[in-house]
């Protein structure tokens, strides 16, 4: 049975991702950073029926020998580094922790790695934000990277990281340029799920109205689910890389708005506000990927529409209010 440790296993991807490799037979351990909320910080998890079926070991991306006893002890085949501090709007407020965190965390795990078990295979949760300011009209992996946020300059840091320690050491080191990804699991604050809650709470009668930021910047949007199984596909290659994981469709946040909200039979133009406290320093306005690559090497194909998954979404979030409601 082959094991898996997953950093990040508390957040969206790391539960999708127990979720596909428990189905492969893996054994799956997760870092488990300390936290006051231990009750509820298995949320995702416990969401998909799986909490019980992991293991939790606890340690911190900031401290290198907490990772360095974790990779001794779990003897891990395959290590997923998905943690981060996630959230791009975040990392102006909090540019030095996501610097720790989102990039040097990335070479602590790395560093764990190479001086424990280096011949375990490494993936990396790179980001389509790395190309920020984009060079080209579509991306891909040649396309060269304009970061525009300190979470991208983080990420992009830790991309080449990566990069770099399979060139120098021989690492099985791979990166995932992964594209946005969504899902019921999807953190309240990005902006898919903070609309497919809105409408759940306007549709309930619990709120009037929804304040966004930017209604034309348009993104790349996937689901979570498709996207871990590209994650473990480019683990199970003989050769290490980096691919690009894209749906090759782009959509407004207005048009996003219309999707969600007509799933509740709803018109978004009456209840959608703009709010100046959720514009950006500066902003990503486009991102749109191409996924050649990894459709013809790993043989990755996305299965869910942007419609079916906000679909899931909205219903997702109905029926959680719902049950606030009659608690
Ligand atoms: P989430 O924000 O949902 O999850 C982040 C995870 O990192 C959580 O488990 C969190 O733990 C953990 N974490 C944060 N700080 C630390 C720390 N100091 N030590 C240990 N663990 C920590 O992210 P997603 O699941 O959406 O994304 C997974 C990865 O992929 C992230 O690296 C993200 O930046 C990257 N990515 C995501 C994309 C997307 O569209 N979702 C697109 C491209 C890249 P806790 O639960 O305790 O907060
Ligand atoms: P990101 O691509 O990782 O930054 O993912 P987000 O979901 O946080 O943001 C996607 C896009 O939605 C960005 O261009 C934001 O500026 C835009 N956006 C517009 N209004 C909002 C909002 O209220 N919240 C968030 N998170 N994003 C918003």
């Amino acid at each position: 049975m082959p094991t898996a440790l997953i950093t990040g296993i508390t957040g969206q991807d790391g539960a999708y991702l127990s979720q596909l490799l428990l189905k492969k037979g893996y054994r799956v351990v997760g870092l488990l950073r300390r936290s006051a909320s231990a009750d509820v910080i298995g949320e995702r998890l416990r969401w998909l029926g799986i909490l019980d079926d992991v293991e939790l070991v606890d340690g911190n991306l900031t401290d290198l020998s907490s990772l360095i006893r974790v990779v001794e002890t779990v003897n891990p085949d395959e290590i997923y580094n998905l943690a981060a501090q996630s959230f791009v709007a975040a990392s102006w407020q909090q540019p030095l922790l996501t610097g720790n965190v989102t990039g040097i965390g990335a070479v602590n795990v790395l560093e764990a790695a190479r001086i424990v078990q280096s011949n375990a295979r490494f993936y990396q949760a790179s980001s389509s934000e790395m190309y920020g300011l984009i060079q080209e009209p579509v991306q891909n992996e040649k396309t060269p990277f304009y970061p525009r946020s300190p979470y991208a300059v983080a990420k992009l840091y830790a991309h080449w990281m990566t990069v770099n320690y399979r060139e120098s050491f021989g690492m099985h080191a791979s990166s995932g340029i992964l594209f946005n990804h969504e899902s019921p699991l999807r953190g309240i604050e990005f902006v898919t799920r903070k609309v497919t809650d809105g409408v759940a709470r306007i549709k309930l009668g619990l709120a009037n109205e929804l304040a966004l930021g930017n209604l034309d910047a348009t993104r790349d949007w996937g689901h979570a689910r498709d996207y871990v199984r590209a994650m473990y596909l480019m683990l199970q290659q003989e050769k290490p890389d980096d691919y690009v994981v894209a749906t090759g469709r782009t959509t407004s946040i207005r048009d996003l708005c219309r999707i969600a909200f007509s799933v509740a039979g709803l018109n978004y133009e009456d209840y959608v506000v703009t709010n100046p406290a959720f514009l950006r320093p500066a902003e990503v306005e486009v991102l749109l990927g191409d996924a050649t690559k990894a459709k013809t090497i790993l043989g990755w194909e996305p299965e869910t529409t942007l419609e079916g998954m906000i679909a899931e979404m909205v219903e997702a979030d109905l029926a959680r209010h719902s049950r606030y409601q009659n608690s």
